[in-house]
């Protein structure tokens, strides 16, 4: 398969020359990954002398593996306490973390690892904690989970922030600095995100000590392998929106694509155009925050089992999210920052593929 720049190394370096676990390798292997990325090639090295690291790669170039390598190489699986902490800053994210994780861990005996997220009843999460060494979850769940004494940290070695500048900011900058708060000072801090400020990079330093920076895209981050269109709809306001959903069917028919991730700012919209879809014969569904839990992963699930061709969604899960089969993002309003649209459109082309 043809793959970018981004996820290919020069060097002649396989994962056995980054980790030792023969189990771990053996999941790396049945996962189908033969040869490291450029940030694995980089930060799996340093992730697992222990220090804290700071790493920025593009979306899709195998961050998740980075720190699902470093946390299943850290743990001790004969002890049945919390040893790795991962945030991430939306449920869905959490759920997908979880999922490398125990793939990676197939091969591997007595590993343990649960999401702990928000909308989801919270009687059975003390359960799912008993054993558990790796827990993943969203900042909201994770607080509510310290504050009643359920999740011990006592022996939490490592703490990972995924998409660490989503959770450096607003109401989820302060949950995480909480929950730092409740770690152990001796651990490993790593922070992975597609994108990153130089003022972030001032933040971390107060959560990490003498960090080490990856950085392989310091500019503007650009998307390579992709080709962008912009379409304008000219039209008075009213009309607009039915002249961009009928682009989007115009294009929808025009592009060959497997599945196509649509983008639009609104949750209302996003209902209004997946029921359109359909209508016109586009196999759609939507995703939001006006859904609840169960039927965001519902969605999810119906979309990676290919029973639907179009997730029409908001910004909540732009980032972050892997549909391997998704070549196609059509972005019906302008994203409201410069950040959101490489999130967005980092959705295709996952791992390099054209
Ligand atoms: P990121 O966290 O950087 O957005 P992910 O870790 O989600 O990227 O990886 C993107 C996709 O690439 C996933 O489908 C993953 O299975 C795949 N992938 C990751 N590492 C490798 C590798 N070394 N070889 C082949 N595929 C890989």
């Amino acid at each position: 398969m043809n793959r970018s720049r981004d996820v290919q190394i020069n060097e002649d370096v396989d994962f056995e020359a980054l980790v030792q676990n023969k189990q771990l390798l053996k999941g790396l292997e049945q996962a189908g990954y033969a040869r490291p990325s450029p940030i694995q090639l980089q930060a799996i090295p340093l992730g697992r002398l222990g220090v804290d690291l700071i790493a920025q790669a593009k979306s899709g170039t195998g961050k998740t593996v980075v720190f699902g390598v470093i946390s299943l190489e850290a743990i001790q699986t004969d002890i049945k306490t919390p040893q790795v902490l991962m945030v991430a800053p939306t449920r869905e994210i959490a759920i997908q973390i979880r999922d490398v994780v125990r793939n990676l861990a197939k091969y591997t005996p007595g590993v343990h690892c649960e999401a702990f997220i928000g909308g989801i009843a919270t009687h059975t999460d003390v359960k799912r904690l008993k054993n558990c060494q790796i827990v993943v979850g969203t900042p909201g769940r994770l607080m509510a989970l310290l504050h009643s004494n359920s999740l011990n940290t006592n022996d939490i070695k490592l703490f990972v922030m995924d998409e660490a500048d989503k959770l450096m900011s607003d109401v989820f900058g302060q949950q995480v600095q909480y929950i730092h708060g409740k770690l152990p000072k001796k651990k490993q801090t790593l922070a992975f995100s597609a994108t990153f400020t130089e003022e972030l990079l001032e933040t971390f330093q107060s959560l990490m000590y003498e960090p080490q920076i990856v950085r392989l895209t310091t500019d503007v981050p650009e998307l390579e392998g992709k080709s962008k269109h912009i379409i304008s709809t000219d039209r008075k306001r009213l009309k607009m929106y039915k002249a961009k959903f009928e682009t989007t069917a115009e294009l929808l028919s025009k592009i060959p694509f497997y599945q196509c991730m649509v983008f639009v700012n609104s949750a209302p919209r996003a209902v209004e155009l997946s029921k359109w879809l359909t209508q016109e014969g586009w196999m759609s569904g939507h995703i939001s925050g006006s859904l609840t839990q169960v039927q965001r992963i519902s969605v999810m699930e119906k979309m990676r089992e290919f029973k639907l061709r179009v997730l029409v969604c908001s910004d909540l899960i732009a980032r972050g999210i892997d549909i391997d089969r998704v070549n196609l993002v059509i972005n019906i309003d302008y994203p409201r920052e410069a950040d959101t649209y490489m999130h967005r459109v980092g959705r295709t082309g996952r791992f390099g593929k054209f």
